[in-house]
């Protein structure tokens, strides 16, 4: 439990929340602000602000395929988003680690712009980043 985190409240009983989903180390409920019908949070009982600190938690994976699959039971959407952001330039809002499930009911509920550019390099960048998956 970390202070003042509103998903650890939510995981404490502190403040209410839409729960889909509970297992001994997951938590799934309804995004408060949804983008669109179903749209729900997937998220670790245990407190990380990012995935860059969950590399212990392999258990996340079963519990975002079963909810994922719930929501396209439920609602019979066959399109999805599955995101996570880290850090404020990524669009994080809430500190603590958790994946968005996001139905698509006909495409115009999110706007996902990339800006592409031609690979600089391509060589030494995934050379500087397979020296770290050693
Ligand atoms: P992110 O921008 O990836 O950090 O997303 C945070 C999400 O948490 C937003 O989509 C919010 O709508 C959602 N959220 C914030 N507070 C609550 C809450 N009390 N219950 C459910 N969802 C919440
Ligand atoms: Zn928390």
């Amino acid at each position: 439990m970390s202070e003042d985190c509103v998903f650890c409240k939510i995981i404490e009983g502190q403040i209410p929340s839409n729960k889909v989903y509970e297992d001994e180390n997951v938590v799934a409920f309804l995004d408060a602000n949804p983008v669109s019908k179903g749209h729900t949070l997937v998220v670790p009982k245990a407190h990380v602000d990012t995935v860059f600190d969950a590399e212990s938690m392999e258990y996340m994976w079963k519990p975002i395929v079963k909810v994922a699959n719930a929501i396209r039971e439920a609602f019979d959407v066959e399109d999805m988003n599955i995101n996570q952001n880290n850090g404020s330039l990524a669009g994080q809002e809430v500190d603590h680690l958790h994946f968005h499930l996001t139905p698509r009911y006909d495409g115009s509920e999110i706007d996902i712009s990339y800006n592409r550019s031609e690979p600089e390099n391509a060589d030494e960048v995934a050379e500087q980043i397979r020296s770290k998956t050693a």
